[in-house]
This record gives C-alpha cells, structure tokens and sequence, in this order.
C-alpha cells in the first residue's frame, strides 16, 4: 500500500510556517488550529506535524509517540476549551474526512473538533 502525500498542501505550508495560522496548542507531533471557516463555535482542527496524508495512513505509520501525542492533545483542547462532558461540558464531535466519500479538501491527516452548538444527528439523510 502507497500514500501518496502532496508536500505543497496548505496544512504542510501551515506546519513550515510558509501561511499563518490560529493555533490553539502545539506539542512535538502536533499542531492544533482554528478553521478559518468555522462550522460551529468551536471548530478546531489537530494535525500531525508528520506527512499522514489521512487517518488510515496516520494508524498504519505514524510512531506510537506521535499517536499518544495527537490522542492527548485533542483530549487537552477538549478540557482547555471546557467542551468535555467530564467537566460538565456539553460535549463535541470528532471528524476526520479521509478520501472521497466524505469529501476530504485537504490531504493532509486532520481530526475537525466541533463544539459550542447542538451539532444534530451524526449524518443527514440524503
Ligand atoms: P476537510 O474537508 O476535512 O479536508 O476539511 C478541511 C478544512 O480545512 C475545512 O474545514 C477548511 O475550512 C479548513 N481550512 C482550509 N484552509 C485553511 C487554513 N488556511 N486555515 C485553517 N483552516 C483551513
């Protein structure tokens, strides 16, 4: 099986430092943002600083330490931005396109955090 990841996607250029970016956190592995066109109230994107072009390929060959970083640091956003149901928050939702079903833009593994709202049901009927 072969990824192939575009080194000139917009969340490489974010990571190099080439466009500017609203981070909430940074850790060794990670980098977490605001989407510049938010769904919801909180809309947060985590990618890896890796190049994963997307989930499967993040879980198949991304280090051990770099898929507890990217797991903890969405738990640690999810506290900062008091959304965790631990904390009395109301909750959020996790998204992660991967592919053309789902219609992932961006070719560069991401998880979407989405909070702040009542988000209905997980899918639309179509
Ligand atoms: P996806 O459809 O899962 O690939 O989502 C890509 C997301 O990236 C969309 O929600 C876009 O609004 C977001 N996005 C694209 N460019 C930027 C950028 N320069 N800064 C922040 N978010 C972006």
């Amino acid at each position: 099986m072969t990824y192939e990841y575009d080194r000139e996607n917009i969340f490489a250029k974010i990571i190099r430092g080439e466009i500017p970016n609203d981070t909430v956190l940074e850790t060794e592995h990670c980098l977490a943002f605001r989407d510049i066109t938010p769904q919801a109230p909180v809309h947060i994107l985590v990618i890896p600083k890796g190049n994963y072009v997307n989930f499967d390929h993040f879980g198949a060959a991304a280090s051990d330490a770099e898929i507890v970083d990217f797991s903890r640091t969405i738990a640690k956003i999810t506290k900062d931005v008091a959304v965790d149901p631990a904390s009395g928050g109301n909750g959020y939702r996790l998204i992660a396109n991967s592919g053309r079903d789902p219609v992932q833009e961006v070719a560069h593994m991401h998880v979407h955090i989405l909070a702040g709202r009542p988000l209905g049901r997980m899918l639309q009927k179509t």
